[in-house]
C-alpha cells in the first residue's frame, strides 16, 4: 500500500495550493485527481484578488501568473465598480485571468516541486483509525495517509461521506453557461431582464459563449442541450439552433458552508467547504487562502513539531472569515435583481460605493486585503496580513516576502540588534534583524505605531508583536511553532 503523510482529493486550484504549501514544507503529499490532465473545460473564475496574489508573492511565484493575465484597477459589488489601487499594498488590483491559465501555471509548479499525482482516478471512500485514513480509489488501489483533505468541490463527496453538515440557503437563482454552435446569428451582447441578465458573447473563431438565468431556480445539477434551449426560448423566442456543446454546466446562488472543516484525520478546504453565487469572483480566492491557512499547520503536526490542536485554529478563523465573504456575495446577489424596488436601493449603494470610506470597506472585503483572524487584543497587526516592507539588514536590502519563500515562520527584529532571544525555536523560526524607515500603513485601516518586533507566520499574518522585553512571546511561539 502506497503511504503518504497527507493526501489531498481534487486538484483543482484548493488542491495544488494545498500541496505546493506542505510540499514547500517537506511533508510527504499526494493529490488523487479524477480529470486525466489538468485541462479545464468551460470558463470559471476569471481573476485573482490582490491577497491572493500577496499569498502567492510570499511564495516567490506571483509573476508567472501576473506575467500571463492582465492587471486590473477596479473590481465590482453587485456590478458597481470600484476601484481597488487604492489599497496600500503591491498589489492592490485584480489580476484577470482565467481559472484554466491559474491551474496550469499552479500545476508546473506542484510539478516542480515533484508532489504526486494519481490523475485519471476518484476518492471513492476512506476509512480513518487512531493513527490514519486508508484512502479507497476507483481502480481499486487503497492508499494509506495521516490525513486526507477534501478538495473535491461543491459536490465534496469527502464532505458527505465524512458525515459533515452543509447548511445554508438553497438557490434563488440558477443560470446556464456554455460554449456552443448556433446555426442563427444571436443577439450579441447583455440583454437584462426581469428575471436577470443573459448574453451571447463572442471571442475570435469557434464556439460562441452563452449565458443564460433560467425562468426558475434549479437545484446546482448536470444540465441538458434541451435545458438550454428552453431557457433561451424563453427570453429571445429562439434557441438560434444552439448545437455541439463544448461545455454545459449550471450555476446558482445556493449558499453553504460546511458546520466544521474537520473530522478526525480528515479535513475540507475550498468549494467543498463553502459554496456561493460567483458574483464578485471570491470563490477560488477563498481557496487559495485556505490551503495556506491549513498547509504550514498541517505540515507542523505532520512533523510531530506542534500538537494536533493546531489544526483545529484553521476552523476557527478561516471559518468566520468565509462566512463574512458569504454574506457579502448574498448582499451582491440581491443587488442583482431589477425591479424598482433594489433599482432604488442600488441608486443609493452607487452613491456609496463614491465616497472614501465605503469604498475603503468594500475594497478591503473584495481584495481579501482586510482579513483578521481573532488572535486576540494588542497591536493592530496582531492577526493581520504583514505588509512586504523594503527591508535592509546586514546582508542588504530585501523584501520582506522573500523571506516567507519556503514558508518558514520569521521573527523580524527591528529594534536594536541581538537583544531579542528565541532560544530553541532557533531550529524552525527565522530571526531577521532589519531597519526599516517607511510608514505602517495597513489596509482599511490606516497607519500604526511601528512596531519594535513582530512574529510572522508562514501564511504571512502576524502572530506577535513586541519589542526585546518579549513579552508574550515565549507563549506566542510555543501555540504557533510547538513546545
Ligand atoms: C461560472 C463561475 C464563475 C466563477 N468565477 C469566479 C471568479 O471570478 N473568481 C473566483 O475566485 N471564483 C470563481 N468561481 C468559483 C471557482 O471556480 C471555484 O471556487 C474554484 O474552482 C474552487 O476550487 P476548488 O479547488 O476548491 O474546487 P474545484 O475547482 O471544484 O476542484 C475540485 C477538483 O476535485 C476533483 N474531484 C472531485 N471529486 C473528486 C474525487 N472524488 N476524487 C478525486 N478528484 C475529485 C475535480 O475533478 C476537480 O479538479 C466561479 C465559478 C463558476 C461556476
Amino acid at each position: 500500500m502506497d503511504e503518504h503523510a497527507v493526501i489531498i482529493a481534487g486538484g483543482g486550484p484548493t488542491g495544488l495550493m494545498l500541496a505546493a504549501e506542505l510540499a514547500l514544507s517537506n511533508t510527504g503529499v499526494a493529490i488523487v485527481e479524477r480529470r486525466e490532465t489538468q485541462d479545464l473545460v468551460g470558463s470559471r473564475a476569471g481573476g485573482l484578488h490582490a491577497r491572493s496574489l500577496e499569498v502567492l508573492d510570499q511564495r516567490g511565484v506571483a509573476d508567472r501568473f501576473i506575467s500571463a493575465g492582465q492587471v486590473m484597477p477596479s473590481t465590482s459589488f453587485g456590478w458597481i465598480p470600484f476601484d481597488v489601487d487604492g489599497l496600500p499594498g503591491r498589489h492592490s488590483c485584480v489580476l484577470a485571468l482565467w481559472q484554466k491559465d491559474i491551474e496550469r501555471i499552479l500545476a508546473e509548479w506542484v510539478d516542480e516541486l515533484q508532489v504526486p499525482i494519481y490523475r485519471g482516478c476518484e476518492v471513492i471512500g476512506f476509512a480513518q483509525d487512531a493513527t490514519g485514513v486508508d484512502v479507497e480509489l476507483s481502480g481499486g488501489q487503497t492508499l494509506r495517509a495521516q490525513y486526507l483533505v477534501g478538495c473535491d468541490g461543491g459536490r465534496s463527496l469527502i464532505r458527505k461521506l465524512a458525515g459533515i453538515d452543509f447548511p445554508g440557503w438553497d438557490a434563488t437563482i440558477s443560470h446556464l453557461i456554455a460554449q456552443v454552435e448556433v446555426t442563427d446569428e444571436p443577439e450579441w451582447g447583455t440583454r437584462r431582464d426581469a428575471n436577470g441578465v443573459h448574453a451571447f458573447s463572442k471571442t475570435g473563431e469557434g464556439p460562441i459563449g452563452v449565458m443564460i438565468t433560467e425562468q426558475h431556480a434549479r437545484a446546482t445539477s448536470d444540465p441538458t442541450m434541451s435545458d438550454l434551449s428552453n431557457a433561451l426560448i424563453a427570453v429571445y423566442g429562439t434557441d438560434y439552433g444552439v448545437h455541439s456543446p463544448t461545455s454545459l454546466t449550471r450555476f446558482t446562488d445556493m449558499t453553504r458552508q460546511a458546520a466544521s472543516y474537520r473530522a478526525g484525520r480528515v479535513l475540507l478546504a475550498g468549494d467543498s467547504a463553502h459554496v456561493h453565487y460567483p458574483v464578485g469572483g471570491q470563490g477560488l480566492n477563498l481557496g487559495l487562502q485556505d490551503a495556506v491557512n491549513l498547509g504550514w499547520k498541517l505540515a507542523q503536526v505532520v512533523e510531530g513539531i506542534s500538537p494536533d490542536t493546531l489544526l483545529d485554529t484553521y476552523q476557527a478563523e478561516r471559518h468566520p472569515v468565509t462566512a463574512r465573504a458569504l454574506r457579502g456575495t448574498m448582499a451582491q446577489t440581491a443587488l442583482l435583481r431589477s425591479d424598482p424596488r433594489t433599482e432604488a436601493l442600488r441608486d443609493i449603494m452607487v452613491d456609496l460605493i463614491g465616497m472614501d470610506e465605503p469604498k475603503r470597506y468594500l475594497a478591503g472585503l473584495a481584495t481579501g486585503l482586510d482579513i483578521h483572524y481573532d488572535l486576540g487584543e494588542g497591536h493592530p497587526l496582531l492577526g493581520r496580513r504583514m505588509p512586504d516592507l523594503d527591508l535592509v539588514t546586514p546582508d542588504g536590502p530585501i523584501r520582506l516576502f522573500t523571506l516567507l519563500h519556503q514558508a518558514r515562520p520569521l521573527l523580524l527584529d527591528l529594534g536594536t540588534p541581538g537583544t531579542i532571544d528565541i532560544g530553541s525555536w532557533s531550529d524552525r523560526v527565522q530571526l531577521i534583524e532589519a531597519t526599516y524607515d517607511g510608514p505602517w500603513e495597513l489596509p482599511v485601516i490606516g497607519l500604526v505605531d511601528p512596531p519594535a518586533a513582530v512574529l510572522i507566520r508562514p501564511d504571512g499574518y502576524v502572530a506577535w508583536t513586541g519589542d526585546h522585553a518579549q513579552t508574550g512571546l515565549t507563549e506566542a511561539l510555543t501555540t504557533w511553532f510547538g513546545p
